[in-house]
């Protein structure tokens, strides 16, 4: 069995210890005693060495703890240190993550069902759907209240029977572990926590997700969020000097220009419908009727869609006696529009052609389109020139 330093003293940074086992391969090595804490309970494992190899996984067996080595070990005495970057930072978004399921308990009596302690940012999920920013923004700024109350964090073995007043019923008999944010909060938990709330340092919560009845908060602690700050001033000045405003006045400026970017589309698409119009009279007038009476005129693009050509077909096809005939060559594509008083239906002309060209599409009488192979487009055209 291994003795768990982690539980008395989460500050241990180096110690000494037996190895008592190794697998055979000698990957995972046994110890008498370890402060490497395993992954578990949403916090992942420690790293660090093992007499000068590399830990790169923490493993909880149950009783004993298994540690595997990038290189083997084969001394029976070893030295060993966490990497306490990498501990300190898990301890400030666990310890984190206790104070801000305190605080909904407190203030909104929002119960936390789960905790993931990611590689950037954490999550907690919140047994309700209805929670909103206001909400959050709340337990944020209560929580950082107590960060500067600097509050004790203490952990007490107490009988599972006894031990009353708990954030949330242990499923576990025995003895339990029971973490206490002075005032605050109680909880069996087995996890490394710092040991006063100054510790945790600035709580930021960010996006929220609802899923399924939960909601999920993704928050940062300490030195994570101070760099998340940074990261979001450094992305926010670029924007504002985009727009040549200060970073308050960005969202303002911001909803300005696009405002100004949609009215300036529609400016313009209001002036190609015009365009189109004249475009079209003056085809119309340079087209000489056929043997039958109507005047039919092609156009052709190299590339593009049929929504390039609508307005112009339409446009033509509002004078008398006329036909249009429409094609995009990438992706192949034609189109057909008659005027009213051609006689000629343009869904029923075009859809027999398109299938046996092997395309597929439709239409109304005035106005049909559809998709042919590239091979077939010419001899499509043709057909409908030729109406
Ligand atoms: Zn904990």
């Amino acid at each position: 069995m291994t003795e768990r330093l982690y539980y008395t003293d989460s500050y241990l940074r180096e110690f000494h210890a037996r190895v008592l086992d190794r697998t055979p391969d000698g990957a995972m090595l046994y110890l008498d005693r370890t402060a490497f804490y395993p992954t578990s309970g949403g916090q992942p494992h420690d790293t660090g060495s093992i007499a000068g190899a590399a830990v790169v996984d923490v493993v909880d067996e149950g009783e004993r703890i298994a540690h595997r080595v990038e290189s083997p070990v084969d001394t029976a005495e070893v030295d060993c240190r966490i990497d306490w970057t990498r501990r300190l930072d898990h301890m400030q978004q666990h310890t984190g993550q206790h104070l801000l399921s305190a605080v909904f308990i407190e203030q909104f009596g929002i119960e936390t069902i789960s905790f993931h302690l990611g590689q950037e940012i954490s999550t907690l999920d919140l047994e309700t759907p209805a929670v909103d920013m206001a909400k959050v923004v709340a337990a944020e700024r209560r929580a950082n209240e107590a960060v500067a109350e600097n509050r004790p964090i203490l952990v007490t073995y107490e009988d599972a029977g006894a031990a009353g007043d708990l954030r949330k019923p242990s499923d576990r008999g025995g003895t339990l572990r029971i973490v206490s944010i002075d005032g605050l909060d109680r909880i069996a938990c087995g996890g490394t926590h710092v040991r006063l709330t100054g510790e945790i340092g600035p709580i930021l919560t960010r996006r929220l997700e609802k899923i399924r009845n939960c909601t999920r908060v993704e928050f940062l602690c300490g030195g994570r969020a101070v760099r998340r700050a940074r990261a979001d001033y450094d992305a926010l000045s670029r924007i504002a000097q985009a727009f040549s405003t200060s970073l308050d006045e960005t969202p303002q400026v911001a909803a300005a220009q696009i405002d100004a970017a949609r009215e300036s589309d529609r400016t313009q698409r209001k002036l190609e419908s015009e365009l189109a119009r004249y475009q079209g009279r003056e085809l119309y007038e340079g087209a000489a009727p056929g043997a039958n009476g109507l005047r039919s005129v092609s156009r052709r693009l190299p590339k593009g869609t049929m929504e390039d050509l609508r307005a112009l077909a339409q446009s033509f096809t509002a004078q008398p006696k006329a036909v249009f005939v429409g094609a995009v060559e990438r992706p192949a594509s034609v189109m057909l529009a008659t005027s009213a008083d051609s006689g000629i239906e343009a869904g029923k002309i075009l859809q027999p052609l398109l299938l046996q060209a092997g395309g597929r599409g439709g239409g109304s009488a005035r106005l049909a389109q559809g998709s042919v192979p590239s091979d077939t487009l010419d001899q499509v055209v043709r057909a409908l020139l030729n109406l």
